[in-house]
């Protein structure tokens, strides 16, 4: 496994806790932009909300999205993201941010911008202007010098498939993009019962597949305690299965994060994994798959 004891020990510091678990969407007034110190990516991570309706084609049981609130407008002001992704850039390369709150505890070997990572209330990939989004976000870092900063799609995989989509990730290709997939189950009852979508897990599969034989991907999956119970050792079985698989039919695959729930979940009875048993389920998986790294975040 790589890094998961410098995971730990960051994380144990009071001030990069305070940060890390710092995640709230509304930052100031911006509508889209929220700077995050991200544990996965080492660093400052510039979270761009393409979802402020909050609407996903997902119901994980374990999201930390309030949708008790209603959310806004469903459509993507280019000119309003411009703008502040332009502000947050400044923010973080001027430094100022770090003598903000809750970024300056943060420690120096976190003060780094590692990626413009497109997330947030939903899923990404079903905003009408994603291809644009991405299209503006290089624009930015090149007219700003950064092209080596990375601009990360966090998805649920479900619209890889889409032409539209398709034509977003290979624009990324040629500016430093990074897809991250997620992958929560071995099986359909596991999936079902975790990230409850209408959508097949089949379909999830596939779509990381012929998304893998284009470009590596990130693999990203969050195991927990469901009613107290950790994922059955069937389940991880199935799903260290679905892996290879993936890998026989050619997919490129260059990391597998795991980690647990860290904030309040839509379901209470979704719980995080104690740091033992993540690692020993990170152990299992790379013992498995000795091929790939695993990193894992406790
Ligand atoms: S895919 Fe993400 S935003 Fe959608 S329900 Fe799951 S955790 Fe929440």
């Amino acid at each position: 496994m790589n890094a998961p004891n410098h995971s730990l020990d960051l994380f144990s510091d009071p001030g990069n806790r305070r940060a890390f678990s710092s995640h709230d969407r509304l930052w100031e007034s911006n509508r889209y932009v929220y700077p995050v110190v991200s544990r996965r990516s080492g660093g400052i991570s510039i979270g761009v909300n393409l979802n402020p309706d909050k609407i996903c084609n997902f119901d994980c049981i374990y999201c930390c999205v309030n949708r008790r609130i209603a959310g806004g407008p469903p459509a993507v002001d280019l000119a309003i993201l411009q703008f502040e992704l332009k502000y947050m850039l400044q923010l973080v390369q001027s430094g100022q941010i770090y003598t903000m709150e809750p970024f300056c505890g943060v420690a120096p070997a976190l003060r780094r911008l590692n990626d413009i990572a497109f997330s947030g209330d939903g899923e990404p990939t079903t905003c009408p202007n994603f291809f644009e989004a991405c299209k503006l976000a290089a624009d930015i870092l090149r007219t700003h010098r950064l092209s080596d900063v990375k601009i990360v799609i966090i998805t649920n995989a479900t619209m890889l498939h889409r032409p539209a989509t398709e034509k977003a990730l290979a624009f990324l290709d040629g500016h430093n993009g990074e897809i991250w997939a997620k992958l929560d189950a071995g099986t359909e009852a596991y999936y079902q019962q975790v990230d409850r979508s209408t959508i097949p897990f089949k379909r999830v599969l596939d779509n990381i597949t012929s998304c893998a034989q284009r470009r590596e991907l990130v693999i990203q999956t969050l195991f927990m305690k469901v009613h107290d119970q950790p994922p059955a050792n069937a389940e991880i079985e199935a799903y260290i299965k679905r892996i290879a698989d993936i890998l026989l039919a050619g997919g490129k695959i260059k990391l597998i994060q795991i980690y647990t729930v860290a904030r309040h979940t839509t379901e209470a009875y979704a719980t995080a994994l104690p740091p033992t048993e993540l690692v020993s389920i990170g152990k299992q998986i790379e013992t498995a798959l000795p091929d790939i790294a695993v990193h894992v975040f406790p």
